[in-house]
């Protein structure tokens, strides 16, 4: 029998996880972060770094009979502010380790110049599919106004794919699905079949395959919503009863979801096919198709969309990319 989300939350609060719901400034509303009462005491992300998000995160602890200064770990499960902005702060006050995906370790541990990068990154591939150079420059103003959320992170605990953290009473698989963020990485318990699934997975709002600079260093664009769908297909896969997610409610039923995610993937790609069909566009016309003139905040994410959906159609081999100082989709007869 599938649960109901808020029975979903009270399963899991019996075995000891609790979602504590911080506020953030961003469009996504609050995250929800993962306290977890067993030894170590643990917490799963942070909220992002204002006074705001630490005054709920010592009180929503409090409810639950608990202080910063008690934690005994940390778990980060993607790269994304709004997850690991307090960090710093939790570990300064609790002396807390920190586990996350060892490959990410660096570019967590260096947060100012990995942004300053990722945002170079972003700028050059929205020049190159065709997003006016005035568009970049307020887009980079917004990334730096938002960078005083974040915070570096020094990870004491790398994680490798598959690998087993033990607790008192459980123990989690940390699983790397790359695809929202490359750093993505989701908690299982299998005895309880509960997933902590961060951002991979949100019921009320697809997850972006934000495209984003490789972990390894290289400059080499990834197929980010590729490589999302194959993870989802992975996840589709497990056992799963309850899925707890970095926003919203948790998912009771995560295999309807992720073919709801899959199918509408699919419209979307046919529908930007059929705009390259008819004649050749680049990713910011094809965008503007698809969704008018978007506020500038929206047009990095639309372009990653856009992108994402013409990789699946490359690799069908349906749409080639043309030659030229701006990328350009043709379709292949
Ligand atoms: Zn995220």
């Amino acid at each position: 029998m599938t649960l109901t989300p808020e029975q979903a939350l009270e399963q899991a609060a019996l075995a000891g996880i609790h979602c504590l719901r911080i506020p953030t400034p961003f469009a996504v509303g609050r995250v929800n972060c993962y306290l977890i009462e067993d030894e170590p005491l643990t917490l799963v992300d942070t909220g992002p770094n204002s006074g705001k998000a630490l005054d709920e995160l010592e009180s929503q602890l409090a409810e639950h009979g608990h202080s910063i200064d008690e934690l005994e770990l940390l778990i980060v499960t993607h790269q994304h502010i709004d997850h690991l902005g307090l960090a710093e702060i939790v570990v300064q006050r609790s002396g807390a380790k920190v586990a996350a995906l060892g490959i990410a370790a660096e570019r967590l541990a260096n947060f100012d110049e990995d942004a300053e990068a990722e945002d170079r990154f972003a700028i050059d591939l929205m020049l190159r599919n065709g997003i006016p150079e005035e568009v970049t420059v307020a887009l980079r103003s917004v990334s730096r106004s938002f960078r005083g959320w974040g915070s570096h992170v020094t990870v004491t605990n790398p994680l490798e794919d598959g690998q087993v953290l033990p607790f008192r009473d459980r123990t989690l698989q940390a699983i790397h699905r790359p695809g929202h963020s490359p750093s993505d990485t989701v908690f299982w318990d299998g005895e309880r079949r509960i997933l902590i699934a961060a951002d991979h997975l949100i019921a009320h709002i697809s997850s972006n395959p934000l495209l984003t600079r490789p972990l390894d260093g290289s400059d080499q664009r990834p197929q980010a919503l590729v490589t999302y769908i194959e993870s989802m297909l992975k996840t589709r896969e497990m056992p799963a009863e309850i899925v707890l997610s970095g926003h919203g409610e948790p998912i009771v039923d995560h295999i309807a979801l992720i073919d709801d995610r899959i199918a509408k993937h699919e419209r979307r790609k046919e529908k930007i096919y059929e705009l390259i069909a008819e004649r050749p566009r680049n990713a910011y016309e094809i965008a503007q198709a698809i969704w008018g003139n978007v506020a500038v905040t929206q047009a990095f994410l639309t372009l990653s969309e856009v992108i994402g959906h013409a990789d699946l159609l490359v690799n069908e081999g349906r749409v080639w990319v043309g030659n030229g100082d701006i990328i350009c989709y043709e379709a292949i007869e």
